[in-house]
């Protein structure tokens, strides 16, 4: 059996709503219920394959990007494990810690956020190589270089700041900012869906000649089903804070196994198989801070049976290299 090159093993991410001194006292003597939890990841277990392309998709406010965060190491997880080549990443320590941190990188939604408008571009991509000393320093303006032409930037930009760049040329600098540590995972966020569609073609194909060749493995995050369609090898379909399926990127698109996948994609105008296909989403993403009680998604969904209502399901195979979280897909779903 091929062993995952990274995993996420119950992987849950809480967050306390703030409260008063006195309302954790009431709460803490029983005076007054106890203040939410938001559940923004609820229990994740996923594995990515080395080189494979995994698409995570999901409506705005799933978890998917808190998801992406806490693979990277950006965000802690509140309970469960990132398993990075087969060790859990909370047991690396010191340089064994930092290796894992500059082998997985992110590469971010905004990319004009996420870059320092102090710097100029080659201090930008070169800022890991310096801070971390892992590059001489005769070394580092050639390996800036190197990226920066992998990216498809002209060197003579370099000395530029983000401001001087349009937006695809900004996520080319955020892409080679990622590249110069020599990464084996890029974690990508709604890496294009700031840019104009004319420019997302040309990143995506970006994304996809580095991962050729450097053979680099990739979590793809994003709302786009088009785009996750035409570049994943499996596909992850995230419902407040869970995965309901996930498979070959193919079977799920043509043959949607959850009532949510089958509803997202049709509500896909750039994923729906033929236009008359289409047909918007129903109903509103229900509030993480108090999701329906059985499955999450039976208030929108048309096969909801009484059984939905009360137990929740659990994500289990329906097919080889298929999963779903359905109770349409169990033997007992009277
Ligand atoms: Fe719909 Fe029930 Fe399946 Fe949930 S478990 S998706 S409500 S059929």
């Amino acid at each position: 059996m091929t062993v995952p090159f990274f995993e996420l093993r119950g992987v849950k991410k809480h967050f306390r709503s703030k409260s008063t001194f006195a309302q954790r006292l009431l709460a803490a003597t029983g005076q007054a219920p106890p203040p939410p939890v938001l559940r923004a990841v609820d229990g994740v277990d996923l594995s990515v394959m080395r080189g494979e392309v995994l698409g995570l998709v999901g409506e705005s406010g799933c978890g998917k990007s808190t998801l992406a965060r806490i693979a990277t190491g950006i965000s802690a997880a509140s309970a469960g494990d990132v398993v990075y080549d087969g060790r859990p990443v909370v047991q690396l320590r010191g340089k064994e810690r930092l290796d894992f941190l500059l082998k997985v990188q992110m590469v971010f939604q905004d990319p004009y956020a996420s870059l320092n408008p102090r710097m100029q571009v080659h201090r930008i991509v070169g800022e890991a190589l310096r801070v971390h000393r892992l590059l001489p320093k005769n070394e580092i303006d050639a390996a800036v270089d190197k990226a920066l032409t992998e990216v498809g930037l002209d060197l003579a930009y370099r000395n530029r700041y983000p401001h001087q760049f349009s937006g695809g040329q900004r996520q080319r600098i955020g892409i080679a900012r990622a590249l110069a540590v020599n990464p084996d995972f890029l974690v990508c966020d709604e890496p294009v869906s700031a840019l104009d569609v004319s420019i997302q073609a040309q990143v995506i194909n970006l994304f996809m000649d580095v991962r050729e060749r450097r053979g680099l493995t990739y979590l793809f995050v994003s709302h786009d089903l088009g785009i996750v369609r035409h570049i994943s090898d499996r596909v992850a379909i995230m419902y407040l804070g869970r995965i309901v399926e996930i498979g070959p990127a193919s079977a799920v698109f043509d043959k949607p196994a959850h009532p949510y996948s089958a509803a997202l994609i049709a509500a896909s105008p750039s994923a729906a198989r033929r236009k008359r296909d289409f047909q918007p989403l129903k109903g509103e993403l229900p509030s993480p801070l108090a999701p329906p009680t059985g499955c999450p998604f039976h208030p929108r969904c048309e096969h909801a049976m009484s059984k939905c209502r009360e137990v929740r399901p659990v994500l289990q195979e329906i097919a080889p290299g298929r999963s779903a979280a359905c109770h349409l897909h169990t033997s007992d779903n009277a």
